[in-house]
């Protein structure tokens, strides 16, 4: 799909140009130098930059995306979180290091392999004691929570990046793994704007299965009163559900 390369400049990465849905790249640079970078604990900067060097960077949260969640985790006061897709652990940094000191998260990815690349960066922050990384397909990992009464609505948090076409199976086992007043976070849920694009418009064929899995999970969002519903247009589009029944 095309995107507006509308007032970039020469300084602008071009992965990270590809990370916002912003009206140009010198607004998305002028949010990143002046709120983001500035701020960034050392420990994220260095994982973005290993993160950068992966041929799939471009999956990968940008940082401004981790700035909000992190402080939202802190609003929350989460202590007890999930996170669904962890790549080189970017997100998950930012979730670990917002947890109070006996916070956990469970962390699950089909792969390890990108993870092994930032636990090293992990492990010097001092977070990984709170983090339980679980190699599977996430499915499998959430029935397994489920069988457990202890497990039964005790997450304050949830943050899901993984296989889209699970979306709408991961919120349903979800919502009994998160206690009423939690949040249950869906990354890319504007998939580039592609969710208000025509159905024949210009994308890759696994680009279109995704953008029709997003709107299958938003259309069922938007219609479940057991939650209340906030679609943000940071990053690739986030959306926060709060549990309130
Ligand atoms: N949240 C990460 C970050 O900010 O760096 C990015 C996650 S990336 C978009 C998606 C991840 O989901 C990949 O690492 C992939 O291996 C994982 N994944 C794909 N299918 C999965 C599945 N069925 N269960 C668990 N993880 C899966
Ligand atoms: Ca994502």
């Amino acid at each position: 799909m095309a995107r507006s390369n509308q007032g970039a400049s020469a300084s602008v990465n071009v992965v990270e140009t590809q990370k916002h849905l912003l009206k140009s790249d010198v607004l998305y640079q002028y949010i990143l130098e002046t709120s983001v970078y500035p701020r960034e604990p050392e420990c994220l900067k260095e994982l973005r930059e290993l993160t950068a060097n992966h041929p799939w960077s471009v999956i990968a949260i940008p940082a401004y995306e981790g700035q909000f969640l992190m402080l939202l985790l802190k609003l929350i006061n989460a202590k007890k979180t999930i996170e669904i897709g962890v790549f080189t652990g970017y997100s998950l940094l930012c979730t670990a290091l917002a947890l109070p000191p006996d916070g956990k998260v469970i962390a699950i990815d089909i792969n390890r392999e990108s993870y092994d690349l930032g636990r090293p960066i992990i492990e010097k922050a001092g977070v990984a004691h709170r983090i339980d990384f679980r190699e599977s397909p996430a499915l499998p990992i959430l029935d397994e929570l489920i069988q457990n009464e202890e497990m039964l609505e005790s997450f304050d948090y949830a943050f899901v990046d993984a296989d889209k076409d699970n979306s709408v199976n991961y919120y349903k086992r979800l919502l009994r793994l998160v206690k009423i007043g939690g949040l249950i976070c869906f990354d890319n849920t504007l998939w580039w704007g592609s969710v208000a694009e025509p159905p024949n418009a210009m994308m890759s064929e696994q680009g279109r299965s995704n953008r029709e899995y997003i709107i299958e999970l938003n259309k069922a969002l938007a219609a479940d009163k057991r939650i209340e519903l906030s679609q943000l247009p940071i990053g690739d589009g986030l959306t926060l559900c709060r549990r309130i029944s």
